[in-house]
């Protein structure tokens, strides 16, 4: 390609396909991704086949999601072969670790970098069409501040916000403090500042803090959670507050406390147990066990009854026995969760939990989880059994159609799945903001009846 100046590079309309693996942190950077790319005039479109720009957004924590990506890559051979012109390449947690040795083995990747170089994608993206190959970018943000402006592209009124990076924590089976770094917290002048602003200009309404480790937030800046949750309480047109993902470790008292005041803040909480076995748990490296968790629960729910508990669980991990197996079922039948995820062990490279020495089996592993997963699920039916006839307030998202009936479908802010049929099938009802009544349950959802616009 000749050599071009940056704005006759980009005069061009073109178009990206971005698949997104793995948890709401690359959701969330996908969606800044495309920010950046709007920038340089590239619109999204789900057809890879035309895409001028083919993006994997890849995750390195969970099977499922690194075996679709490395499928997905073998699929976009076959569109590159007879187009040369089309650029692809890799982004997220595998990118950047094993970014450089994949652009080495597959010939049609153009393009890989990592979780803090983002910001760098039009560069990139522009030295690729001036004729560069292969480029590559992983190098980790070590500035001792984090600080960045939420950029959106949808049409929603729900926002991820991130608040911050990284972790510390190096639980014995995650990648995580290997892909993201160390916690880096951005200072709660600059969220409220960057919320205000998203409320204001972009009429968001509900918005989800984000962070690998939300608990851990601000501590290298003297500063905390229940403090920004305070200060975004102000927000005038703010309506939820959620933020995720929380571990038991380092949930505060404080931070406890502000369930009492915080009205905007959602009825729920996603806190992490992964084993109900205090040996397991010793295990992972999770400093905690069982006792500092039912606590936990204890105290949140002393200002707050009817907060949901949801959690995941990891089953099979390396030896586990029989009786932590049974010690993870007690507990999950003890406490009730809402909803959990729950996964079978799988080694990551590069963790302590790849290099223990194993006696499961993957069969058994995967029974185990099959078991775990029927227990829940019948926790969860009477949970939900019980919810028939309570009203709840909550903000459409979409619609779908099953068997000619159209329906229309939210979270509460206690986060369950509602579905409601409307009045009218030929009227938008997106981002309307509703309550609802509770006529039928199933394990994982609610049917509700529309009760008033609120
Ligand atoms: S706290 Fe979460 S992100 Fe951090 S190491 Fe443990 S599992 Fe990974």
């Amino acid at each position: 390609m000749d050599k071009v100046s940056i704005s006759s590079a980009f005069a061009k309309k073109r178009t990206v396909w971005i698949k997104t693996f793995g948890c709401q942190m690359n959701y969330h950077d996908s969606e800044r991704i495309l920010s950046h790319l709007q920038e340089i005039n590239f619109t999204q479109t789900d057809d890879p086949a035309t895409a001028d720009l083919i993006l994997f957004n890849t995750c390195a924590i969970r099977d499922l999601a690194n075996s679709k990506f490395y499928s997905g890559l073998g699929e976009i051979k076959k569109i590159k072969g007879g187009r040369p012109d089309l650029l692809v390449g890799i982004a997220g947690c595998i990118s950047q670790t094993d970014g450089e040795e994949l652009l080495k083995k597959y010939k049609h990747l153009d393009f890989a970098f990592g979780t803090d170089t983002i910001d760098q994608i039009n560069e990139m993206i522009y030295r690729l069409y001036q004729g560069e190959h292969k480029i590559f970018s992983n190098s980790q943000d070590n500035r001792s501040n984090y600080s960045i402006e939420t950029k959106i592209t949808h049409g929603s009124l729900q926002a991820f916000v991130n608040i911050i990076k990284g972790c510390n924590n190096f639980c014995s089976y995650c990648i995580v403090p290997f892909t993201r770094g160390r916690e880096k917290s951005r200072k709660i002048a600059e969220v409220v500042a960057d919320v205000r602003n998203l409320v204001l200009t972009k009429n968001i309404q509900e918005v989800t803090l984000l962070g690998q480790n939300v608990n851990s937030f601000g501590k290298e800046n003297g500063e905390n959670l229940s403090q920004l949750i305070l200060e975004l309480e102000k927000i005038e047109g703010l309506r939820l507050l959620r933020y995720t993902t929380s571990h038991p470790k380092d949930l505060s008292d404080e931070l406890i406390s502000v369930y009492k005041v915080a009205s905007k803040l959602s009825n729920h909480l996603h806190l992490p147990i992964q084993s109900g076995s205090d040996s397991v748990l010793k295990r992972m490296n999770r400093g905690h066990d069982t006792a500092h968790y039912i606590n936990l629960i204890q105290k949140i729910r002393s200002l707050r009854p009817d907060i949901v508990i949801s959690t995941d669980i990891i089953v099979g991990f390396p030896n586990e026995t029989e009786e932590e197996y049974q010690a993870t079922i007690d507990f999950i039948e003890k406490m009730q969760f809402d909803f959990i995820y729950s996964y079978a062990f799988s080694a990551r490279q590069g963790t302590k939990a790849a290099q223990m020495a194993d006696s499961l089996s993957e069969d058994l592993r995967n029974r185990r989880l099959v078991l775990l997963q029927n227990v829940q699920v019948e926790i969860q039916r009477a949970i939900r059994a019980a919810l028939v006839g309570k009203h709840f307030v909550m903000l459409l998202e979409g619609s779908n159609s099953k068997n000619g009936i159209k329906k229309w479908f939210g979270r509460t802010s206690c986060h369950r799945l509602v579905h409601v049929k409307m009045e009218d099938d030929n009227s938008n009802y997106q981002w309307k903001w509703v309550e609802v009544e509770i006529i039928s349950t199933t394990p994982h959802s609610c049917q509700g009846k529309f009760i008033k616009f609120c």
